[in-house]
């Protein structure tokens, strides 16, 4: 495991940070507890504009061929702009769904028209997609997806519900999984395609959250008409191309939560009590131990798997252990805090509360971060079957055609 930056990494870091201290102070934005973009016309705006100043300095997609507005750079160099950029407050979230997941699914399946069409406008913040996976009767379970398209000479139709697409109020399209065979076996029978998402018969209707905020939304599909054109990858195997998005998910999703173990720590150290301060309370300093046991694991966890990038190499699903220890001691953490703070704790208003209302923000985010790109209990499936190598989870479904699976009705 390396610890330090190699000699061109750490010049990388230099010229990233130099950019960054010229270029994003202007941009910058406070966050409050909600730890989400605030979704106003300025926000927005603020953030379309720090994408197409990073797109232009070729930072927007690091690790994207130069052909196609990226830098041909190294998955090690992307992760260090990133611990870089998160210093300055400007991580809007408009982009992370497109350019994550989306983007690169139909770099990998479209043809080179729509390629040239979506991949620049994406790139520069000027058009922002979401993903339409999640249904009702399955998120974990993608492959269960039951929303149907219908051939139709050049067209398919499509009905259905999708559930909990982050920013598909404010998307501009969307790749969407439907299922086109239901005689096949349910892997076997799903397409995947592009979508416009102001197409006639979709309707967004934004889900209120515990934070205050609405990021994620119901989206209902009658009769949306698509064109065979806007298919990706072949009819029946969009199995396998949710599986490109779901790869660059997790790969996504694995930063840092933005709490660590000092904060807390601090805020112990400072925040007085009947005791003097909680770092004087016996049974709160053996807690704080605790975390910070936990926190130097994920924080040699994340060693490894930079240490995998440097080396050229793909991190494995160990990476998995990262997002269900960050995201479960996010949760303890902040509920640790926020109980210290007492009354005060129940202020979220970023001027106010201790540390801008970062615990207030990490208790309302944690639950969803426990959920989003893979459940705890998802994420334990797959460390126990691909990195521990004990054996699989029971699959009765498997070879059973979609339309013979029991449905409760
Ligand atoms: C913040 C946030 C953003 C999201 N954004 C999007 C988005 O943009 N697009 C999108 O398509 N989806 C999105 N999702 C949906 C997310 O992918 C699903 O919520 C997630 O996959 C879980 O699916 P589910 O909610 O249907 O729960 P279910 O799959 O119904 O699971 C319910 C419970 O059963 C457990 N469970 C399920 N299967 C197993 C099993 N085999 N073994 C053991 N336990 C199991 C789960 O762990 C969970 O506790 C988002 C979710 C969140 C929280």
């Amino acid at each position: 495991m390396d610890f330090t930056d190699s000699p061109e990494e750490a010049a990388y870091r230099a010229k990233a940070r130099a950019w960054l201290e010229e270029n994003a102070p202007k941009y910058a934005v406070k966050r409050g507890a909600a730890m989400e973009d605030d979704e106003s016309h300025d926000d927005m705006a603020r953030g379309k504009a720090w994408q197409a100043t990073k797109a232009a300095a070729g930072y927007a997609q690091i690790t994207w061929p130069k052909e196609w507005g990226g830098a041909g750079g190294t998955p090690m160099q992307a992760v260090i702009f990133g611990q870089e950029e998160a210093r300055f407050g400007v991580g809007f979230g408009y982009f992370t769904i497109g350019l994550g997941m989306c983007v690169p699914t139909v770099m990998a399946f479209a043809d080179e028209a729509t390629k040239t069409r979506f991949v620049g406008p994406a790139l520069r913040g000027e058009e922002i997609w979401c993903q339409l996976f999640s249904e009702p009767s399955g998120g974990s379970d993608v492959a269960a997806a039951r929303t149907r398209a219908v051939r139709d000479g050049d067209d398919w139709i499509i009905n259905g519900q999708k559930v909990w697409t982050s920013g598909a109020h404010y998307s501009d399209f969307g790749i969407v999984l439907v299922r086109t065979n239901p005689d096949a076996p349910k892997h076997k029978g799903l397409t995947m395609f592009w979508i416009d998402m102001k197409s006639p018969g979709i309707e967004v209707r934004p889900i209120h959250q515990m934070s205050g905020g609405s990021n994620f939304n119901e989206v209902y599909f009658t009769d949306v008409r698509v064109k065979d054109s806007q298919r990706l990858g072949a009819v029946d195997d969009g199995w396998k191309v949710s599986l490109v998005t779901l790869m660059n998910e997790r790969l996504a999703v694995g930063g840092g939560t933005g709490i660590d173990y000092s904060m807390i720590l601090k805020l112990a150290r400072e925040l007085k009590t009947d005791q003097g301060t909680a770092l004087g309370d016996q049974a709160f300093r053996e807690k704080l131990a605790d975390w910070y046991v936990q926190s130097e694991g994920l924080k040699f966890t994340r060693f490894r798997t930079m240490t995998a990038l440097s080396r050229g190499q793909t991190p494995g699903p160990e990476s998995s252990i990262g997002k269900i220890i960050a995201a479960n001691q996010l949760q303890e953490l902040s509920n640790a805090a926020v109980e210290l703070e007492d009354q005060y704790g129940i202020i979220d208003d970023a001027e106010l509360a201790p540390l801008s209302a970062a615990f207030q923000g990490g208790l309302l985010s944690a639950p969803g971060l426990r959920i989003a790109g893979g459940t705890d209990e998802i994420l334990k499936n797959i460390i126990a079957e691909r990195v521990l190598g004990l054996p699989g989870d029971i699959r009765v479904d498997k070879d059973v055609p979609f339309k013979d699976m029991p449905t409760g009705r």
